[in-house]
């Protein structure tokens, strides 16, 4: 498992009490960097219900059918089967059947949103954008799938919920920021997305205009300079479950105040890291993402 190391505190709240590891993209998520001891309890509980909204409510079809298996709660032996149940809805009757993990058919929903608001100068606001939804389903296999149950026809309910897909990703992009580049020279902007009540996620947190500037896999984050009206901001992108499944977000993470700082502690990071993911790659795990693109 690759890793950054502890920056001494919470990286939301600053607190420096019984710090827990962090996934930068949650383990539930497919990620595999971890930021060590850098979240206190709780504002990990806090974190931890997002980020369980979306593994667990509304993304369980994909993880289902990628295997994914992780999350902080289960320290239990990951199980080969997972147990449904089929429901006659003519007389109510229940049969229950086992699937094999990574057997469930691909269903699941990605969104497409506008980059963030301060990029074009749009005042923060705690509406949502226009929003464009897609509906990705391995069709065939969906077919198949029920056909073995027995079924003619299958219902799937799918949760999106706006908010907590958005502090997710600003929790990605935070911790992410926060362990490369630590907390001197920069003015930090999501933790009140994350863990202090705001909803105003459009305006730091979007999607990417321009197809050339998606990440590749197996890339899964990536941080970057970017200038926004003569101030120079750090910005990550991130995509989850990788293989191009979702959109390429991008998230402004925060205002950096003095960049020679900056510079320097990215470097160190940088370099720790990419130790770190050499020893990963040899032990046939994916890397978990780049570094610094623009150069300001
Ligand atoms: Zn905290």
């Amino acid at each position: 498992m690759p890793f950054l190391d502890s920056p001494g505190r919470c990286v939301y709240c600053a607190a420096t009490d019984g710090l827990t590891n962090e996934h930068i993209i949650p383990a539930s998520l497919g990620g595999k960097l971890i930021l060590e001891s850098s979240s206190c309890l709780n504002c990990q509980r806090i974190t931890g219900r997002f980020e369980e909204i979306v593994a667990r409510n509304m993304y369980w079809p994909l993880r289902l059918s990628l295997g994914i298996r992780g999350g902080r709660k289960r320290k239990k032996k990951a199980p080969t089967h997972w147990r449904g149940i089929v429901v006659d809805d003519e007389t109510g009757q229940e049969d229950s059947f086992e699937i094999e993990v990574g057997k469930f058919p691909r269903f699941y929903a990605t969104v497409e949103m506008p980059p963030p608001g301060i990029i074009n100068d749009l005042p923060p606001t705690d509406k949502s954008p226009e929003l464009k939804l897609y509906l990705k389903a391995d069709r065939e296999g969906l077919k198949a799938f029920v056909e073995s149950l027995g079924a003619s026809s299958y219902e799937i309910g799918l949760n999106w919920r706006w908010d907590a897909f958005n502090q997710l990703l600003a929790k990605i992009a935070h911790a992410y920021s926060a362990g490369l580049a630590g907390f001197d020279g920069i003015e930090y902007l999501l933790p009140p997305l994350i863990v202090g009540g705001s909803a105003c996620f459009s305006y730091l947190i979007g999607g990417i205009d321009d197809p050339s500037q998606e990440l590749e896999p197996p890339a899964d984050i990536q941080l970057n300079y970017r200038k926004i009206r003569g101030e120079l901001y750090l910005s990550v992108k991130t995509t989850i479950f990788g293989n191009k499944r979702f959109p390429t977000y991008e998230i402004i993470s925060g205002r950096i105040t003095d960049l020679d700082l900056v510079r320097r502690k990215i470097a160190v990071a940088q370099e720790h890291i990419a130790r770190d993911n050499a020893v990963s790659r040899a032990n046939a795990e994916s890397a978990p993402g780049e570094f610094l693109r623009a150069d300001p």
